[in-house]
């Protein structure tokens, strides 16, 4: 059977591994690669996303607002080659009395405006269903949310590294694999330098146990049957890490908020339970008496969560690299990551 030897093999074909494929193939033109997954391209977390973006960062830390920045500046970078298809979304932030010091600090970009629910209720066509208590301040950022169609996205980065002659084999389990060669189990064995493992909320083998104290836990969505007009702005509930999305080419408001089922699998077949129903509809009835009778299912599926809440990248040894802790946000953090990861190992 064939071997391909190529200077950087990428373990799972989701978000992260895409992107940094796509992002070294730009700055490095002449490195050769070669990309597995074991399922198709999008079966992962990534095509359960949102591809909801804010400048929100994870953690009061110098990276985590880092992440943030450079993110930004990836992103500009990849457009300036591929036409990715980004929305921009205006948004609005409800935030709080005794979280707007938090909020400030963890909000990296300069577009804030002070907002209030009369603006809100006028410029969103859900806006009459929505009350929001007199306690909470309103933010309004113009420009630095975005949104994005991650099985598209990832459609048209597979299409680029093609087009530059990477390979890249789908629904191709590996078989074995040493120190030299990696074998799939349709008998192709694969060569290379440095070896990426991008495998999301899949954990590979003992020889690669994450490293970082990494849980897996579900991350759900409800669709919410109401068509949003076309510029309706997105509405992010600080306090209860919960946001409202609209997607008018779906048909529906995407709502996101924080499941607590951990330690799920992948494998398995995931769906609401009682008490991810009872979290979801519980935030909604803050803010508004009649949002939750328009639930029409959703989306669920998990994530790798690290302690920290910050995605992390580990040096398993010279030639390995594994990429671990998306937590809720390994779209957004993609870039940022990618960028790291050339920076730091492909160099
Ligand atoms: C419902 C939902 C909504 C979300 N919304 C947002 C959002 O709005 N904004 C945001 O930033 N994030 C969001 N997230 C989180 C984000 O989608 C994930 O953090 C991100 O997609 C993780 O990407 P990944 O590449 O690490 O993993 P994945 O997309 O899971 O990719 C891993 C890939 O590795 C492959 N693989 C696994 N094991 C192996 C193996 N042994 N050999 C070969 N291949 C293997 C898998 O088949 C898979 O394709 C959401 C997640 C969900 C589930």
């Amino acid at each position: 059977m064939k071997e391909y030897q190529s200077d950087l093999l990428i373990i799972g074909c989701g978000i992260v591994g895409l992107t940094t494929a796509t992002l070294a193939a730009i700055r490095n033109p002449s490195l050769s690669m070669t990309l597995v997954d074991k399922n198709l391209i999008g079966f992962g977390a990534s095509g359960y996303s949102a591809g909801f973006s804010t400048p929100l960062a994870k953690t009061d830390t110098e990276n985590g607002k880092k992440l943030i920045i450079e993110g930004s500046s990836v992103m500009q970078e990849l457009q300036d080659h591929i036409d990715l298809k980004l929305k921009k979304k205006q948004a609005y932030y409800i935030v709080g009395a005794t979280s707007i010091n938090n909020f400030q600090k963890y909000y990296i970009a300069s577009d804030l405006e002070d907002s209030n629910d009369c603006a809100l209720k006028t410029k969103c066509s859900i806006g009459n269903y929505l009350n929001i208590p007199t306690d909470k301040k309103i933010y309004f950022s113009r420009q630095s949310a975005h949104c994005a169609d991650l099985p598209m996205l990832m459609n048209q980065m597979s299409l680029f590294l093609r087009r530059k002659a990477h390979m890249i084999f789908e629904c191709s389990p590996i078989h074995h694999m040493d120190k030299e060669h990696i074998t799939l189990e349709s008998g192709v064995s694969l060569k290379s330098k440095k070896n990426l493992f991008t495998t999301g909320p899949w954990q590979y083998g003992e020889a690669l146990q994450k490293t970082n104290q990494v849980k897996i836990k579900k991350v759900a969505a409800l669709h919410l049957a109401s068509i949003p007009a076309e510029d309706d702005p997105a509405i992010i509930f600080f306090d209860e890490k919960a946001f409202l999305l609209p997607l008018p080419e779906k048909g529906y408001w995407l709502m996101s908020f924080t499941s607590e089922d951990w330690d799920v699998a992948p494998k398995q077949q995931l769906t609401f339970s009682e008490k991810d129903l009872e979290i979801a509809l519980g935030i909604l009835r803050k803010y508004s008496n009649e949002l939750g009778d328009l639930f029409s299912g959703g989306r669920v599926f998990c994530d790798h969560y690290s302690p920290s809440g910050e995605i992390s990248i580990s040096t398993l040894s010279k030639a390995n690299l594994l990429v671990e802790g998306a937590s809720g946000s390994g779209y957004r953090f993609s870039y940022a990551i990618a960028s790291q990861i050339c920076r730091e190992f492909l160099t």
